[in-house]
């Protein structure tokens, strides 16, 4: 007996289980695009599903249907759903879709070769061949696509959608040449085992495409929480809850620095008057325009803070007080400098508290120390740069 025998494949199951997956997964799609409306391509993509399944169903009606039915549309819907994927991979990863538009000469190629091998010179071989090599063309299209797209994607997820794609592609330029080496087929329904994974390799590549597509989505959802938790929308800096974070990092278990850290606190001078006098509109530019100043000074985006309203603070990591104090410097003459707006005629300046963690400190003592020197800098008149002392008024004034 055949060692195989028990994995043998009936192409009407293979053929039915491709149709049921097709729609099964381009209704959930569907659906899922509902509350997923800023996703693009995933409706055309979902629809391309049921397109290409639709192809398999007016196959398996040979007989039933005329032959136009059966053969041509049949063909033709699985070469437009490969285009439609193809456009849809455009869409999903923010490529142009004129690249979509370069590969449309494969439906009427494929309409019209079909109608040729159907009508004027009827062979399955030919029809196969035809089949297998628009559909291999246009998904290794897809798969450079994929590869290429502008946006940030999840890296495993796009190596495996590409793959997917890849695989694809190669399996159906083999089928093709297979299938021209091949003796003539005479039913389709009891062609070798090449045709039989194709249908296979294309329940896969439904199965394998939803979900690294699903993967990318969530990816991008978790992105988009983290910045929403972690940036403060009006300056793009981190905020307050990303420095909480950053903290705890930087103490070890005893809830001291376990590195050298040197923090600047710094704060708009007089803000509350520019609310006043121009409006919180032409406050918020302020505070974008000092953010933009102090984040062109450091070069160090990443340890810039908005720690409150018109307060920001930079963790300056492994660094010397007397380095701290010169960046603070920058800081200070660059606003000045930099940071008025149009129609607020009067200068914009930044008080500035600088602070160099202490042996056995913790990372709030730091900053109460910083806090205090700025502080003091407000009490000197404002727009100037203060050292902190090396110990905390406020914690020893018991
Ligand atoms: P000082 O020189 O002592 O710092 O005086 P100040 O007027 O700047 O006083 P303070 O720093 O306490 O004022 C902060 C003000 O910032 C209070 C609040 O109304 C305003 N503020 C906080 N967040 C925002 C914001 O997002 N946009 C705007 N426009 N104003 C804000
Ligand atoms: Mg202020």
């Amino acid at each position: 007996m055949d060692t195989f025998a028990a994995f043998s494949l009936d192409m009407r199951t293979l053929n039915f289980v491709m149709i049921l997956f097709s729609i099964i997964y381009c209704i959930g799609l569907l659906l899922f695009s509902q509350t997923q409306k800023s996703i693009k391509g995933l409706r055309v993509f979902a629809l391309s599903l049921l397109v290409m399944g639709s192809g398999p169903l007016l196959i398996s009606m040979r007989g039933v249907l005329p032959d136009w039915g059966s053969i041509v549309l049949a063909n033709s819907l699985i070469a437009v759903s490969f285009q439609m994927i193809f456009h849809s991979m455009c869409r999903f990863r923010g490529v142009d879709t004129k690249y979509a538009h370069y590969f449309s000469w494969v439906i009427p190629v494929v309409v019209g070769l079909n109608l040729y091998y159907t009508y004027e010179f009827n062979s399955i071989n030919s029809r196969v061949l035809v089949s297998a090599f628009s559909i291999g063309i246009v998904s290794l299209g897809a798969a450079v696509v994929v590869l290429n797209g502008k946006n940030k994607d999840y890296p495993v997820a796009v190596w495996m959608m590409t793959a997917t794609l890849t695989c694809y592609g190669i399996f159906m330029l083999f089928r093709g040449v297979h299938t021209l080496n091949g003796p003539e087929i005479v039913s389709f329904m009891e062609a070798d085992i090449v045709q039989k994974l194709a249908f296979l390799s294309s329940i896969f590549l439904i199965v394998s495409l939803s979900f690294s597509m699903l993967w990318m989505i969530n990816a991008r959802q978790v992105e988009a929480i983290y910045a929403l938790s972690y940036f403060d929308p009006l300056t793009n800096l981190r905020n307050r809850r990303a420095l909480d974070r950053h903290t705890d990092s930087l103490e070890g278990t005893s809830e001291k620095l376990t590195k050298k850290q040197c923090v600047i606190m710094l704060d708009i001078d007089r803000f509350k008057q520019i609310n006043d006098r121009f409006g919180h509109v032409s406050g918020d530019q302020v505070i974008r325009s000092v953010a933009q100043q102090i984040k062109r000074t450091s070069g160090a985006s990443k340890s810039i803070y908005r720690y409150g309203g018109d307060e920001f603070i930079v963790v300056l990591e492994n660094q010397n007080l007397d380095r701290a104090l010169s960046v603070a410097e920058s800081m200070r003459q660059r606003v000045l400098r930099y940071a008025g707006i149009d129609g607020i005629e009067r200068d914009i300046s930044c008080s500035f508290g600088v602070a160099e963690s202490q042996a056995d400190e913790s990372w709030d003592e730091l900053v109460a120390r910083a806090d205090e020197a700025l502080y003091l800098a407000k009490q000197k008149g404002r727009n100037c740069v203060q050292s902190a002392s090396l110990e905390s008024q406020w914690s020893t004034a018991v």
